[in-house]
């Protein structure tokens, strides 16, 4: 059995005040993590404090993104070593955003995803198609393409532990979601590729949530279906109530 996971990715919102807040709100909201793992994605600047704030708790923190080398004159990068020693287990690696504004490809994807790896940091592999991609019919060309080429070179033990979203780029921030049968359609897919690539064994372990406009009124819908394994939510993690619904709704 997969453990559903539900992630808060907060974006560049919340600094260190507003984050602790949240984290004494959602201790209160939400007395437990129980059966999920319940995932924060701070900016990086609120990293540590929230480590302190929720170390008491289940909660676990991530990292919205890292840079493939670990220490340098990178001006402005932030190292998976770094993540990993102040406490995250988990880092969003390839979100729709890198992508479209700083230049993310699916060759630096797989760059940034060996260098989790080695820092023994779960990875959050966003994949996903924009709007224009949808109405051509390519759905599932550029999100095949996106995991041949990031996954490349990873051994089957190693991507059992990872976590792949399916966040299609028309449904983030828009207050669009993808029907249930739209995203559980995609995510039997990436099963049926996993499956195909690693075996089922292997497939069968990697987690597989979904991201875009998830909010407490459609997440039960989606989580209930066979291959989607909770959410990667953004606009609605930042209310640490509609989080801890969302939470509760994967139970
Ligand atoms: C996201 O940023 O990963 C996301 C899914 O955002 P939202 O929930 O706001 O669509």
């Amino acid at each position: 059995m997969r453990k559903p996971l539900i992630a808060g990715n907060w974006k560049m919102n919340n600094n260190v005040s507003d984050s602790l807040k949240f984290a004494a709100t959602l201790s209160v909201e939400l007395k437990a993590a129980g059966q999920i793992d319940v995932v924060m994605a701070p900016p990086f600047t609120a990293l540590y404090s929230m480590g302190v704030a929720l170390s008491d708790t289940e909660f676990k923190l991530a990292g919205q993104n890292l840079f493939w080398e670990d220490s340098g004159a990178f001006t402005g990068e932030v190292s998976g070593e770094f993540l990993a020693e102040i406490g995250c287990t988990y880092v969003i690696v390839g979100h729709s955003e890198r992508r479209q504004y700083f230049g993310e490809t699916n060759e630096t994807v797989n760059k940034r995803l060996m260098a989790a790896i080695r820092h023994g940091l779960i990875p959050i592999m966003c994949v996903g198609e924009n709007l224009a991609q949808r109405e051509n019919g390519d759905t599932w060309q550029i999100i095949e393409e996106q995991l041949t080429d990031g996954l490349r070179g990873i051994d089957l033990r190693t991507v059992a532990h990872f976590v792949i979203a399916y966040e299609p780029v028309w449904a983030i921030g828009t207050g669009k979601t993808a029907s249930p049968d739209e995203a559980s359609g995609v995510h039997d897919s990436i099963r049926n590729y996993l499956k195909e690539r690693y075996g089922d064994e292997t497939a069968g372990k990697i987690r597989l949530i979904y991201g875009g406009s998830v909010t407490p009124a459609n997440s039960r819908e989606l989580i209930t279906r066979e291959n989607i394994d909770g959410a990667l939510v953004g606009g609605a993690s930042l209310d640490p109530k509609k989080f801890a619904d969302i939470v509760r709704s994967a139970h």
